[in-house]
């Protein structure tokens, strides 16, 4: 395996500390206390955020509320233009963000760049449907008019993982905004910065004071007070299915709706007819890219058996090119987001050493650490000989590790594939076009991949099944679960 960094950036400094950001202005947290922000890449702290607390949430709520107000005074097509003005500035500033969010969370700056520029497509794209969002006559009556208009809940609240943070904080303001509402952020504690820069561009690019506000904090605290504030009527949640309980626990508590996106364990079906070569390139995008902390990764690797030993073969060829460094290097991949992740990975390994399973590639640290020893570097790695019974294949490990499984039938690879709590992702190779339908139609997934694993596109509406979570994000189908449905009843005296 490669370690060797391949570019330099060009350095961009964050600031030394963030307050919160609402009322159109940086605000100093209430009781004072910040949290440091770690480079994962060398374990230095390099920044600062506000550890805020209901009180700070109270303000950017209350601020919201107003913000929607003024957001609403303005027509459709005003709304349109000033996200679409976001999405001109954001692009513009591409190499900024992403060289902040490249040292907040770790990863390549050049996955960190495609982040922003999705960041900003997401708002581009609804840039354009904020005058488009149609109403409906129902003819029920000759002797009434019936009509259903959407409408905006007024607050959205929104809690971000860490894995791709700006992307995320576009994927659930963008449409957020175009339905109407106000939204208040609450990124993760590991890595805020980007989505804090994004509502100063906000406040640049036009958009009212209180449209757009982040608070920052813990998620037992800044967290828990966003989903609990009664002026809070919608939330949306990304991360683990522990916290998405508590969070949907939250929710009912005030029986306000809620998106959860939760993470997955996708199988990755290999069947002999497919083209191995590509099939192997895009599994190891499927596993290691961002170095496994996506929750759409395809981390099973459903394998047909007569051709696993030309497939590994394939895979370890790719493997030995993953090129592994700081974020700012962009090597291949970067380091994982904290020590206890990486921790977590490397128990992983040892359970499915433990289990049975035997590592084919990868399992350790880099031998050659770019920058010292505290970055939270580990090497992608793969277990062959697994089952899918084993706690490797069962539990969502967050890190840049494959499991191949071999199966014999179509039906066995079906039932395999859905033989899992969680059904977000889900890909199939065969050169057998019918089979791939036919298996699309069968499988426990929010998103079905046919000869490509790459969940392309803030177009293409994205959830789960199972323990995955419900909603959807991206695409039109996000901008319902954003609006509430009116309907109207005229009599007209016929
Ligand atoms: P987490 O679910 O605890 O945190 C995600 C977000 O929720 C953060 O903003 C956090 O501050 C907030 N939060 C935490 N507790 C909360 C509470 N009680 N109420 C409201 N908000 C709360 O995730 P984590 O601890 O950062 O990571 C743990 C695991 O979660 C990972 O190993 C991975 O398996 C999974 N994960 C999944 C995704 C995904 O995209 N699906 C993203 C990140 C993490």
């Amino acid at each position: 395996m490669d370690t060797q960094p391949r570019a330099a950036a060009q350095p961009y400094q964050a600031r030394g500390s963030y307050g919160h950001f609402y009322a159109g202005q940086w605000q100093d947290p209430v009781q004072g206390e910040y949290i440091p922000i770690e480079d994962p890449s060398t374990g230095e702290w390099f920044s600062a955020c506000a550890r805020g607390q209901a009180e700070d949430v109270a303000r950017a709520v209350a601020d919201a509320q107003s913000g929607f107000k003024r957001w609403m005074a303005l027509e459709p097509r005003q709304r349109g233009r000033i996200m679409a003005e976001v999405a001109r500035r954001l692009a513009g500033e591409a190499e900024k963000f992403a060289y902040l969010e490249s040292r907040d969370t770790g990863k390549p700056l050049s996955v960190a760049r495609d982040d922003v520029l999705t960041c900003a497509r997401y708002f581009e794209y609804f840039a354009g449907v904020a005058d488009k969002q149609l109403g409906e006559v129902i003819p029920a009556s000759n002797s009434h008019l019936m009509y259903g208009v959407r409408e905006p809940y007024g607050v959205t609240g929104h809690i971000l993982p860490w894995n791709a943070p700006i992307s995320q904080a576009g994927r659930g303001a963008a449409p957020a905004l175009c339905a109407g509402n106000s939204v208040v952020l609450k990124p993760a504690e590991l890595a805020p910065l980007g989505t804090l820069e994004l509502a100063e561009l906000c406040i640049q690019a036009g958009m009212p004071e209180g449209v757009l506000n982040v608070v920052t904090g813990y998620g037992h605290e800044a967290g828990t007070a966003l989903v609990d504030h009664p002026l809070v009527r919608r939330v949306s949640f990304t991360g683990s299915v522990a916290t998405g309980r508590k969070v949907l626990h939250g929710a009912a508590d005030r029986i306000i709706p809620a998106t959860v996106e939760l993470g997955g364990k996708s199988p990755f079906i290999v069947f002999a007819d497919a083209d191995l070569e590509r099939a192997a390139r895009l599994a190891r995008k499927a596993f290691v890219f961002n170095s496994g902390q996506i929750c759409s990764a395809g981390t099973r690797l459903l394998v047909e058996k007569a051709v696993q030993q030309p497939f590994l073969e394939c895979l370890q060829a790719e493997l030995g090119q993953v090129t592994v460094g700081r974020g700012i290097d962009d090597p291949s991949i970067g380091p994982v987001i904290s020590a206890g992740q990486l921790q977590r990975i490397q128990a992983y390994v040892e359970i499915g050493k433990q289990e049975g399973a035997r590592l084919a590639a990868g399992g350790g640290r880099p031998a050659y650490l770019p920058d010292g020893q505290g970055g939270h570097f580990i090497e992608p790695t793969l277990f062959v000989g697994a089952t899918n019974q084993m706690r490797i294949a069962r539990e969502e490990i967050f890190g840049p590790v494959g499991v191949v499984i071999p199966f014999d039938t179509e039906a066995q690879a079906v039932a395999m594939a859905n033989d899992s709590e969680y059904g977000l992702a889900a890909g199939v190779w065969t050169s057998d076009i019918g089979r791939g339908h036919r298996i699309a139609g069968g499988l426990e997934a929010g998103q079905v991949y046919i000869n490509d694993y790459q969940p392309i596109g803030v177009e293409a509406p994205f959830g789960g099944y199972k323990n995955s979570g419900y909603g959807r994000e991206k695409g039109l189908a996000s901008l319902h679960d954003y609006s509430q449905l009116k309907t109207v009843i005229v009599h007209h005296g016929n």
